[in-house]
C-alpha cells in the first residue's frame, strides 16, 4: 500500500517564498511507487489553498493572499499517513502547527511541539544549551513591553555588551528583521525592527573575530546520526537574507576544509544539542568556528532547514551517499517510526 502524504508548504511567516521553492523540490523527489502525495499550500494569511489553487501557488513561488485563517482545516490531514510540514518560521515551524497535527493523532516529519518551538526561540535555544555546557556568544533577552516602557535598560543591556553586537526577533528565519549595530546610534532603529516582527528580541555578542560559518546535518530520532561539515562562504559582512537567497552570493563547501578534530566537535555538539532540545527527524545545526581562538560557539539549530535540491541540508547528506529522494523517503519512515 502506498503511503498518503500531506505537503504543507508556504505559511504565514518572512520564509513564506523559501518553503514553497523546498515543497517543489519534495514533491518532485518523492518516491510515486511508495507515496502519493498531496500538496497543500497555506497562505500568508493562513488560509489552506484548495487544490488548484495550490498548483497554481506552487507553479508561481507565490500564494494568493486574502481569506481567513482556517484553524479546523487540520481536520483534512486526516486520512493521511503523515504530514510533511516543510514549513519555515513562526506559525508552522515553530509547534504550532505541530500542536495541531497532533492534536488531530497525524504522524509528522520533524520535531514535535517541545523541540520546535524550544529550538524556533533563539533565546530559549541558548538558555537549554547553555544548561547542558554547549558553548555560545554572550546575549541579552528585550520583550516588546520593556523596550516600550524602559527603553534605557534595553539599551543598558546592550552596552553590556558592547559594539558590534546583533539585535534579531527570537523566532524568525533567513536573517529577516537582523541587524548588526555598530554604534549606539544605530541600536534604536534595530530594535524596533525586531520588535516589529517579535514580542521577544536578542540582542547577541559579536564573535572576536569574523566567523567562518559551519553547519552540519543532523539526521534520526533518538539514535540520530550527523552528516559531515559543510562551510558558506560569502563577501557581505553578514549572511543576511539577499546573500541566502540571490544566486552566486555565497558558496558553499561541503566537506568544510576544517582540522579533522574540529569537525568531530561540530559534529558531537550538534548531536548533543539535538538530544537536549528533543529535536526528531531532522535538524541543521549551525556554529560560529573562530579560527584565530579555535573557538567553536553554536549559533543556532534550524528544524525545518531550507530543503530545495541545492540547500544545505540535502548536500550535506547527499556528501555522505543518501540522495535527495532517498533523505525524504526516510525522513517520512522517521515520521511513522515508534518512539
Ligand atoms: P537566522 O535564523 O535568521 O538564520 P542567525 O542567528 O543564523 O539567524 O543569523 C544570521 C546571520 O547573521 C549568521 O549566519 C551570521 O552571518 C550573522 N550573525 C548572527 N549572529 C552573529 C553573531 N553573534 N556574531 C557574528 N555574526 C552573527
Ligand atoms: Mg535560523
Ligand atoms: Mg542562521
Amino acid at each position: 500500500m502506498k503511503k498518503r502524504i500531506l505537503l504543507l508548504a508556504g505559511g504565514q511567516s518572512g520564509e513564506h517564498e523559501v518553503s514553497l521553492l523546498s515543497a517543489r523540490s519534495v514533491l518532485a523527489a518523492l518516491p510515486r511507487d511508495q507515496f502519493d502525495v498531496t500538496p497543500v499550500v497555506i497562505s500568508k494569511q493562513g488560509r489552506w489553498l484548495p487544490p488548484t489553487e495550490t498548483v497554481r501557488a506552487l507553479q508561481d513561488g507565490a500564494a494568493p493572499t486574502g481569506g481567513d485563517l482556517v484553524l479546523h482545516r487540520a481536520a483534512s490531514a486526516e486520512g493521511y499517513d503523515a504530514v510533511f510540514p516543510l514549513l519555515h518560521g513562526p506559525m508552522g515551524e515553530d509547534g504550532t502547527v505541530q500542536g495541531l497535527l497532533t492534536l488531530a493523532g497525524i504522524p509528522f516529519v520533524g520535531s514535535g511541539v517541545l523541540g520546535s518551538a524550544v529550538s524556533m526561540d533563539k533565546v530559549m535555544t541558548k538558555q537549554v544549551l547553555a544548561s547542558v555546557g554547549i558553548a555560545q556568544v554572550a546575549w541579552r533577552l528585550a520583550v516588546r513591553r520593556e523596550w516600550q516602557q524602559h527603553p534605557d535598560s534595553v539599551r543598558a543591556r546592550a552596552a553590556d555588551l558592547g559594539y558590534p553586537l546583533f539585535v534579531k526577533p527570537a523566532n524568525l528565519g533567513s536573517s529577516v528583521g537582523i541587524s548588526k549595530v555598530g554604534t549606539p546610534a544605530e541600536l534604536d532603529g534595530a530594535l524596533n525592527l525586531a520588535f516589529g516582527l517579535d514580542r521577544r528580541v536578542i540582542l547577541e555578542a559579536m564573535t572576536t573575530h569574523r566567523p567562518r560559518e559551519i553547519e552540519v546535518g543532523i539526521l534520526g530520532n533518538d539514535a540520530p546520526i550527523a552528516s559531515p561539515v559543510g562551510e558558506l562562504r560569502f563577501e557581505a559582512e553578514f549572511y543576511d537574507y539577499e546573500t541566502k537567497y540571490t544566486e552566486g552570493r555565497a558558496t558553499m563547501h561541503i566537506p568544510a576544509p576544517l582540522p579533522p578534530e574540529v569537525a568531530e566537535r561540530v559534529r558531537t555538539t550538534a548531536l548533543q544539542a539535538f538530544r537536549a532540545l528533543d529535536c526528531a527527524g531532522l535538524a541543521r545545526v549551525d556554529f560560529f568556528y573562530i579560527e584565530q581562538t579555535g573557538e567553536l560557539l553554536l549559533n543556532e539549530v534550524n528544524t525545518m532547514p531550507g530543503f530545495t535540491t541545492t540547500s544545505m541540508y540535502p548536500k550535506l547528506f547527499e556528501a555522505a551517499g543518501l540522495s535527495y529522494s532517498e533523505l525524504v523517503t526516510r525522513l517520512v519512515g522517521l515520521a511513522l517510526e515508534d518512539r
